[in-house]
């Protein structure tokens, strides 16, 4: 009899072990699948934007957030966000209409007007971590803009770069100290082009953190 009961007790104890161990993989999985759906990247184009940029950005960052990327049909600026005595388009005026629609994952907007937030001349860019979203002007980012002959792969190259950065922001991740940091702050052009298009190893494993 007491063998009866001990070999009982095993098998109970072995059963509540292995549904253990599947309730422990569902949820994994389930985890998993949630996370999935949720972790992507979406390019949205505002107004007409070169093909060439969106494609780059589409092709590059997936090798920086090891996320999938997705393009958006373009959307039309919001003009409620354009000031006409600055000739400018007040960017968080801008996330914050685009946060109306129900915008999936990660928000990347791209667009070719100049931006400002009060108290700045301009801004590359702007993002809002708690809607998930950001917005980079391509506008500076143009060598033509001052004056100089063309440069598409520099031009590329910085896109992709404050793209990066916004993003690092809608990720949580602050400015960093080290100049060579993708998220180091741009005051001028000759930052960005002094820094690095992706994170140095402190920021990567802050971005390692959020995807956990
Ligand atoms: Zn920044
Ligand atoms: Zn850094």
């Amino acid at each position: 009899m007491a063998v009866f009961i001990k070999e009982l007790a095993r098998y109970f104890n072995q059963s509540i072990f292995y549904s253990r161990i599947i309730f422990t993989i569902s949820a994994f999985l389930f985890l998993s699948l949630e996370v999935c759906a949720q972790e992507k990247i979406y390019i949205l184009p505002l107004g007409e934007i070169d093909e060439e940029v969106i494609q780059n950005l589409k092709n590059k960052l997936p090798e920086v957030f090891s996320l999938e990327v997705e393009v958006y049909n373009p959307k039309k600026i919001p003009l409620s966000s354009f000031n006409p005595k600055r000739r400018q388009y007040h960017s968080s005026l801008i996330l914050e209409e685009l946060s109306k629609d129900k915008l999936k994952g990660y928000t990347l907007a791209v667009c070719d007007v100049d931006l400002y937030v009060e108290g700045l001349n301009f801004v590359f860019g702007e993002a809002n971590p708690f809607n998930k979203i950001c917005i980079i002007s391509l506008t500076r980012l143009k060598q033509e803009y001052y004056g100089l002959p063309k440069d598409n792969n520099l031009f590329l190259l910085r896109s992709l770069k404050e793209a990066v950065h916004e993003l690092g922001h809608v990720f949580g991740i602050s400015h960093c100290a080290n100049p060579k940091c993708v998220m180091h702050f741009s005051n001028s052009l000759l930052d960005t082009d002094r820094k690095d298009f992706n994170f140095c190893n402190l920021c990567k494993r802050k971005i390692k953190n959020v995807h956990r």
